[in-house]
C-alpha cells in the first residue's frame, strides 16, 4: 500500500528541513526522510551543518579563539591569567551538547509544524514515488505530490591520501580529535583547511597546510587574500602554496606525507592529516534509473534557476545542486521551492550570497570582487577603511583588517562588500541587505551608524568610495560642489 504525502523531502539538512517546515506551514502534508545517525546509532536531524559542519566547527573555533585571547592577548589589556589549560575532552563534550540542543530543536520544529520525520534512506522512483529503506532494512514505498531532493554533500577524497580510521581524516574526523596533535598536516587551504587548521593551531598544534594552487583564496578580494595570508602565517599556520601531495602513508612515527613544491619532492611527518579538498554532491543511491532526474557534468542534480529538475514535481536544493555549498544558500532554496510548490513565485538572489571564513580575523564577502567586476567590463570604484582606524576595534584590541566596498563607477550601485576583520560575518550582512535593496555606496554613506561600532568601518568605506571618508585621509579627495 502507498502512503500519500503532498510533499516528501529527502534530506533533513538546512536545505531539506527548511523546505519541509515551510511546506508544512503552507498547509501541505509533509514528510522528511533522513538517513543520518549519531554516534549512539539514533537518527539525527540537521544534516552536515548541525552535526558535522557549521555548528561543531564554530563551537571549536570559538572555544579555541577564547583560549588564544586569554593566553596571548589578555596581558595586553591588563588581565593576568594563570593556570590556563586546554581540556579537549570537555571542549568536545560541550560541542556535542550544542549540537544535540540544535538537532533536537529541529525535531521540535518538525513536531510543532506537523512535519513527519522518517528515519532511513530515500530513493526517488519514477512517478514521484519514493522508496524508504528504514534502518532495520525494511522497505516501503511512498507516494508524493511533489518531491524535494536535499541530499547534501560529502567530503571528497584524493587517491594519494586515502582516509584511515584515525590518522588521515576528513573534516568529520578533525572535529573529533581527543587530544591536540603535536604535528598536524592539512591538505587544502580552503575554508575547512583554514578553519580547522586554525582550531588545532590555536590549541597548540604545529600546522602545515598544503595547497595545490599557487594563489591563496582565489575567490576572495586580492588585497584581503594577501593581508590574510600574512596574518595567518603570523599566527603560525605554515601555508605552502603550489604544494601537490603525491602520497601519504601511516607509519609508527605518524603519517608520512610526500609532496611536490617548487618542482622539488618534499617530505613531512605529522601525527594527523586532515584531507580538506572540497565536497561532492551526495547522490549515490538517491535516484532510481528510471527516476528521470539527471545529473550535470559535475555530478550535481541538474536544476534550473528555481531548483526544478526536468521531472515535473521534483525539485532539488542545497549542496546537491550547483552553486556555493553553504547552509544559508540551501535554506533559501528550500524555502523558495516550498513557496513555488504553493504557487508563489519567489526567487533566490544568487548575486547576494554571503560567504564567510571563520578564521580570526574572519573573512567575509558578498557580491563581486574588484577584479571580477573589472573583468566583466564594468567601470568600478572602491572605498576601503582599515580597522586600525576604528575606535571600537582599537578599544577591543582587535584592530586588524579592512572593509572594502566595490561600486559601479557610473551608477554608484553596490556590487560587492569584502571584509577582513573582527565579526566580519556579522558586518557583511549590511552589504547583503544593501545589495538586496539595490543600494548605492552613497546610500550607505548617508546612513547613520552607531558609534563606536565595528560597522562604522562600512560607513567610512562607503564615504571613501566618493573620497569623503572622515576618519581617514582620502586617497583622492573629491569635494562635492
Ligand atoms: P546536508 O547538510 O549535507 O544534509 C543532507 C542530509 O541528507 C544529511 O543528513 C544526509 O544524511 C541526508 N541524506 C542524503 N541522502 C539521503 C537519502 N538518500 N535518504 C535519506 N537521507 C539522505 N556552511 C555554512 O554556510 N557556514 C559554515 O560555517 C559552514 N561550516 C562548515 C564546516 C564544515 C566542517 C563542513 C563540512 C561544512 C560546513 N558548511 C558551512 C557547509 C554546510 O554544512 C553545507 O553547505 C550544508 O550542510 C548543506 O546543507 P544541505 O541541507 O544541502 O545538506
Ligand atoms: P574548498 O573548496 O573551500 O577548499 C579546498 C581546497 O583544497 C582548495 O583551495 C583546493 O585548491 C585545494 N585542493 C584540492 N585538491 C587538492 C590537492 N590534491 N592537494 C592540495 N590542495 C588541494 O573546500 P573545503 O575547504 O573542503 O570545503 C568544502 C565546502 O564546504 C566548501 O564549498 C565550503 O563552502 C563549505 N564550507 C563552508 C564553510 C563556511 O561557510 N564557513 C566552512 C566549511 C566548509
Amino acid at each position: 500500500m502507498s502512503d500519500q504525502y503532498d510533499v516528501i523531502v529527502i534530506g533533513a539538512g538546512p536545505a531539506g528541513y527548511a523546505a519541509a517546515i515551510r511546506c508544512a506551514q503552507l498547509g501541505f502534508s509533509t514528510a522528511c526522510i533522513d538517513a543520518s545517525v549519531g554516534r549512539d546509532g539514533a537518527p539525527v536531524l540537521g544534516g552536515t551543518c548541525l552535526n558535522w559542519g557549521c555548528i561543531p566547527s564554530k563551537a571549536l573555533l570559538d572555544a579555541s579563539h577564547k583560549f588564544v585571547e586569554a593566553k596571548d592577548h589578555f596581558g595586553e589589556i591588563g588581565l593576568e591569567v594563570s593556570g590556563l589549560a586546554v581540556d579537549v575532552a570537555k571542549m568536545m563534550v560541550r560541542k556535542e551538547q550544542v549540537v544535540k540542543g540544535l538537532t533536537d530543536g529541529i525535531a521540535s520544529l518538525f513536531k510543532g509544524n506537523g512535519v513527519t520525520g522518517l528515519a532511513g534512506t530515500g530513493k526517488l522512483l519514477a512517478g514521484r514515488r519514493v522508496a524508504l529503506q528504514g534502518h532495520d532494512g525494511t522497505v516501503e514505498e511512498l507516494q508524493a505530490g511533489s518531491v524535494i531532493l536535499a541530499a547534501g554533500s560529502v567530503p571528497m577524497e584524493i587517491p594519494p591520501a586515502p582516509l584511515t580510521p584515525d590518522r588521515i581524516v576528513d573534516s568529520t574526523g578533525a572535529l573529533e580529535f581527543q587530544a591536540v596533535p603535536e604535528r598536524l598536516g592539512v591538505i587544502g587551504a580552503g575554508v575547512i583547511g583554514l578553519e580547522l587548521g586554525s582550531v588545532w593551531r590555536r590549541l597548540g598544534s604545529e600546522v602545515v597546510i598544503l595547497e595545490a594552487l599557487p594563489d591563496f583564496l582565489p575567490m576572495a578580494d586580492r588585497r584581503i587574500a594577501r593581508d590574510a595570508l600574512k596574518v595567518f602565517k603570523g599566527q603560525g599556520l605554515d601555508i605552502r602554496l603550489g604544494a601537490k601531495v603525491t602520497g601519504a602513508e601511516v607509519a609508527d612515527s605518524g603519517v608520512r606525507v610526500a609532496f611536490e613544491e617548487d618542482g622539488a619532492e618534499q617530505r613531512l611527518t605529522v601525527d594527523k592529516l586532515i584531507v580538506a579538498v572540497g565536497r561532492r554532491p551526495n547522490t549515490a543511491g538517491l535516484l532510481a534509473e528510471d527516476s528521470g532526474v539527471a545529473l550535470d557534468e559535475r555530478g550535481f542534480i541538474a536544476v534550473d534557476d528555481y531548483c526544478a529538475t526536468a521531472v515535473a514535481g521534483v525539485h532539488a536544493v542545497g549542496d546537491c545542486v550547483r552553486g556555493p555549498m553553504l547552509a544559508h544558500k540551501g535554506t533559501e532554496e528550500g524555502v523558495m521551492v516550498a513557496e513555488r510548490i504553493a504557487g508563489f513565485k519567489p526567487a533566490v538572489n544568487y548575486d547576494a550570497v554571503p560567504n564567510v571564513i571563520y578564521t580570526h580575523p574572519e573573512i567575509a564577502w558578498v557580491g563581486q570582487t574588484e577584479a571580477v567586476a573589472t573583468d566583466s567590463g564594468a567601470p568600478v570604484k572602491t572605498g576601503a577603511f582599515p580597522f586600525a582606524a576604528s575606535g571600537r576595534a582599537l578599544a577591543a584590541n582587535d584592530a586588524v583588517g579592512v572593509v572594502k566596498l566595490v561600486a559601479d563607477a557610473e551608477s554608484d550601485r553596490l556590487l560587492g562588500m569584502h571584509v577582513f576583520g573582527p565579526q566580519a560575518s556579522e558586518i557583511v550582512a549590511q552589504g547583503v541587505i544593501g545589495m538586496e535593496f539595490d543600494a548605492s555606496a552613497e546610500d550607505l554613506g548617508l546612513t547613520m551608524f552607531a558609534h563606536p561600532t565595528l560597522s562604522e568601518a562600512v560607513h567610512e568605506a562607503a564615504l571613501g568610495v566618493a573620497g569623503r571618508a572622515i576618519h581617514m585621509v582620502n586617497r583622492k579627495a573629491k569635494p562635492k560642489a
